[in-house]
């Protein structure tokens, strides 16, 4: 099927005791065994069933289901939001001593987590000059577990030639993790073009309305672990924290998605709850809709700030001009989501008058919310960096970052306009 037919029916056929159309939320945190031989059998991984809502949930499954045929992957593992899906993506096959490769161009969240939090365990990670193959091809060394991108960076807006970043690492046995929260599968599929892992922040474009945190990893089920066991041993021994489970053999394809759940997940427990579940499904269910407005109002907001006397500069990769226009062609048909960033003439201090005046906006640190949004970086998520990172990540000291919802395009215009003038 399509993906707007994925997007409302995936994962869920009318549950046959109630006959209920609509999802169910199953709010519940136990599920009761048969018997005796039941509860081992299901804790032997030798029947599939329901055990404990922390690693399983009939209503995350729907969504995990849901959003992993959206990808194109073999598995999800719906997590309680993007920020533990990146966690937990990384931690699953990254030990101390290891080192995870990256573009620099990411959201704040995941920059802090690579510069700050990691390398107190011991985990390096090294961030590329840029955001190409070749740059990251340098960094990558027999102790590299991972490389990362976020395939439309946040805020900067770059686009990852994905198909040659894959091809790149897959030549050196390493597995690729890619954060698709601003593209969403309706714009980009990274498994289609080699991606290994793929993983989300729901609580934007997905979920698309601003209410409910979440997060997914997604498992293209494609990469090779069994061939490349001295890289990643965790898959292809005996896992003392699970039984001794051999996650090649008893998952095959699923072998890392399988080994998140039950490692990550089992032992530290970010779930994503039921109801949380529910709220994220019915947004997934207009998805490729809200996507199409989206991409439409952020062209015309780009177009209509590029030809501005008041503004310095636009970057939108939408835009002919933009560097990687030919990338938005190459990936996304030339659009590039609803996200861009600009800065008002005049620097930081007009850029923050601009920004004070705002009606319609939001002004506020979120993204893909059906509303439009308004970002200043540098004071609020980028932040905690110094100027210098700041720049490799894409923001300068009078950035605006928007995020451009569904409504009529005269009125997110008309605030634009009066918040220049
Ligand atoms: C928001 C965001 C995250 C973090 O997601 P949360 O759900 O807020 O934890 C990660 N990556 C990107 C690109 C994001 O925009």
């Amino acid at each position: 099927m399509k993906d707007q037919t994925i997007a409302i029916h995936a994962g869920y056929t009318t549950e046959p005791t109630t006959h209920a159309v609509a999802v169910p939320v199953y709010q519940t945190v136990a599920y009761e065994f048969d018997d005796a031989q039941h509860g081992a059998d299901l804790f032997n991984l030798a029947v599939p069933g329901n055990i404990y809502s922390r690693i399983m949930n009939p209503t995350c499954d729907v969504l995990e289901q849901r959003v992993a045929q959206l990808e194109g992957g073999v598995a999800g593992l719906a997590l309680s939001a993007g920020s533990a899906a990146i966690n937990y993506a990384i931690l699953n096959i990254v030990e101390t001593g290891d080192n995870v490769v990256s573009a620099p161009q990411l959201y704040g969240g995941t920059y802090t987590l690579f510069a700050h939090m990691l390398p107190k365990l011991g985990i390096e990670v090294r961030f590329a000059a840029d955001d190409s193959a070749e740059a990251m091809e340098q960094l990558i060394d027999d102790n590299t577990k991972a490389v990362f991108v976020e395939t439309i960076g946040n805020p900067a807006g770059n686009i990852i030639d994905v198909e040659k970043v894959a091809a790149m690492a897959r030549s050196h046995g390493v597995a690729t993790i890619a954060d698709n929260t601003v593209a969403t599968p309706s714009l980009l599929k990274p498994i289609q073009y080699g991606i290994d892992i793929v993983v989300h922040s729901l609580t934007k474009y997905m979920g698309g309305h601003g209410t409910t945190l979440g997060g997914i990893i997604v498992d293209s089920g494609q990469f090779p672990w069994a061939e490349h066991a001295t890289r990643y041993p965790m898959l292809d021994t005996p896992e003392p924290s699970y039984h001794g489970v051999v996650y090649n053999e008893a998952f095959g394809p699923a072998a890392y998605i399988g080994r998140v759940r039950t490692v990550p997940l089992r032992n530290t427990g970010s779930a994503l709850s039921a109801q949380s579940a529910f709220q994220l499904l019915q947004g997934i269910e207009t998805l490729p809709l809200r996507m199409e407005r989206h991409c439409e109002n952020a062209m015309a907001v780009a177009q209509h700030l590029a030809d501005h006397s008041k503004v310095e500069w636009v970057s939108y990769a939408g835009l002919p001009d933009h560097p990687h226009h030919g990338l938005a062609q190459k990936y996304m048909n030339g659009v590039a989501s609803g996200i861009l960033t600009f800065g008002v003439k005049g620097g930081y201090d007009a850029g923050v008058t601009f920004y004070d005046k705002l009606k319609l906006f939001k002004r506020l640190v979120n993204i893909g919310d059906a509303k439009s949004l308004a970002c200043h970086p540098a004071s609020t998520t980028h932040r905690q960096m110094t100027a210098e990172e700041q720049q490799a990540s894409g923001v300068t000291p009078e950035t605006i970052r928007l995020s451009i919802g569904i409504e009529h395009i005269d009125d997110i215009l008309e605030d634009l306009d009066q918040a220049l003038s």
